[in-house]
């Protein structure tokens, strides 16, 4: 049988920074499982892509939540990427470090080492602030200041913001992030720049790092409860690999827990529900799902915005061949420009909410095989926000001991009185 000293389940975001870090020194052996495939795929790497990735099954799970009370019984679409680098690879781009205060509670639930000081310098070790020729930092992950190629509609925004009280700040991801102001973006000339190409590449290149993809894994592999290795299947072959040191499950907010109790360590209730011997009786796994529900407004402009370039086919035609030419332009970019951290009311001790402020909107509509998010023939802008600390709490469930069965997600949206005021 195959043995590594670490074993990671999940080529995403987490996955491909702790492949890079723990294959550094050298002295250990570390495979990756990835479920999905190559992401050197055109949507994946050109910026506005996302449009493209959000509904596409090659590289998405194209998650479903359960009909959930809290939005009328509806059932909500949950995108997740499936493909190197995970959802960093079909993901809108943005890059917040996250508000110090949400960290220092990390540290105040009891955990020490996860508060804004201990964080701090890991993230200016893994960042590389880009502006124009002008760069700040060595890291492998390349943060793109664009705000001098923001569209000129992002001006109202601002002045709006300015007369209802929301201050500027200059960067989210500096020492004042609270207030409105444009989004840095993880680009790196012009293409996306994944955790996959920032950390996983590099990892790649030693001898001690491997990837293996379209590999699902279907169990943690136990020994005395301790987690020995995973069997996973490539097509229609199951096949199972030792871990001398550790199993690391980096499979994203959903299919970690699903892994987990199809592995026997969940709420036993549950497991014995589906036929699965309890390795570990832990009702917290699958639990506490919290999710940041987002509420957007689309208006028509009476200004032009991306939508009178991005849906005329000449439109179209001229952005691409400015992004050929120059890696400019509106395709070089996140459609989500300004936004904001901001006090949802005078009571609030910190930023709970976020804004985001999009020129452009758009319409899903059944294109060929697969639905594709298209500009709105006429002038239009979104204004979208969101809860940073929700309340309301869901649960991640199997639906069978079939490891290929999507699992229930139970999101219990709008259910605490906090979240509805
Ligand atoms: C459409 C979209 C837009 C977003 N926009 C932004 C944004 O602008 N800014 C921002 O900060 N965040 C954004 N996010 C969120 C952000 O991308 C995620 O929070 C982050 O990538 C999650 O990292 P992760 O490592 O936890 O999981 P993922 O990156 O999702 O990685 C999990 C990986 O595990 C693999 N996997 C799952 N199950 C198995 C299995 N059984 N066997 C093997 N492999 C498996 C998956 O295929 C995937 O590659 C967005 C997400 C989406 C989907």
């Amino acid at each position: 049988m195959l043995e590594f000293d670490f074993i990671i389940v999940g080529a995403g975001s987490a996955g491909c920074v702790l492949a890079d870090r723990l294959s550094a020194s050298g002295r250990h052996s570390v495979l990756v499982l990835e479920a999905g495939g190559s992401d050197r795929r055109f949507w994946i790497k050109l910026p506005i892509g996302y449009g493209r990735t959000f509904h596409d099954e090659r590289v998405n799970w194209k998650f479903e939540t359960e009909p959930d009370p809290g939005t009328g019984g509806r059932r909500s679409y949950w995108p997740r990427g499936r493909v190197v680098g995970g959802s960093s690879s079909i993901n809108a781009l943005v890059y917040c470090r996250g508000l110090p205060t949400d960290f220092d509670d990390w540290r105040d639930a009891g955990n020490p080492g996860w508060g804004w000081t201990d964080v701090e310098p890991y993230f200016r070790r893994s960042e590389r602030l880009v502006d124009g020729e002008r760069s700040q930092g060595d890291g492998s992950l390349h943060v793109a200041d664009v705000s001098r190629a923001m569209h000129p509609l992002s001006r109202h925004y601002f002045a709006a913001a300015g007369e209802i009280g929301l201050k500027r700040t200059e960067s989210f991801n500096g020492p004042a992030p609270e207030g409105v102001g444009f989004y840095q973006i993880t680009v790196r000339n012009g293409f996306r720049c994944s955790a996959a190409d920032a950390f996983l590449r590099p990892a790649l290149r030693r001898a001690n790092c491997g990837l293996q993809t379209g590999a699902v894994a279907r169990r943690i592999l136990f020994e005395a409860k301790r987690a020995t290795g995973v069997e996973f299947s490539v097509g229609r072959t199951v096949t199972t690999v030792r871990a001398r040191r550790e199993v690391i499950l980096c499979a994203g907010a959903v299919s970690s827990p699903k892994l987990l109790q199809l592995s026997g360590i969940g709420p036993a209730p549950l497991l014995r529900r589906h036929g699965i011997p309890v390795e570990v009786d832990s009702p917290a796994v699958g639990a506490h799902l919290q999710d940041h529900l987002a509420v957007s407004y689309y208006y028509k402009s009476r200004e032009p915005t991306l939508n009178d370039l991005l849906h005329p086919f000449s439109g179209k035609a001229r952005a691409a061949l400015r992004y050929l030419l120059t890696r400019s332009g509106p395709l070089s970019l996140s459609v989500n420009q300004c936004g904001g951290f901001v006090r949802s009311s005078d009571s609030a001790q910190r930023p709970d909410m976020q804004l985001y402020f999009n020129p452009f909107t758009y319409a899903t509509s059944n294109v060929g095989r697969r639905p594709v998010n298209r500009p709105h023939p006429y002038s239009g802008f979104l204004l979208s926000f969101q809860p940073c600390r929700p309340t309301s709490r869901g649960a991640i469930e199997i639906r069978s001991p079939d490891p290929d069965a999507p699992p229930m997600i139970l999101p219990n949206y709008l259910s605490t009185d906090q979240d509805i005021a």
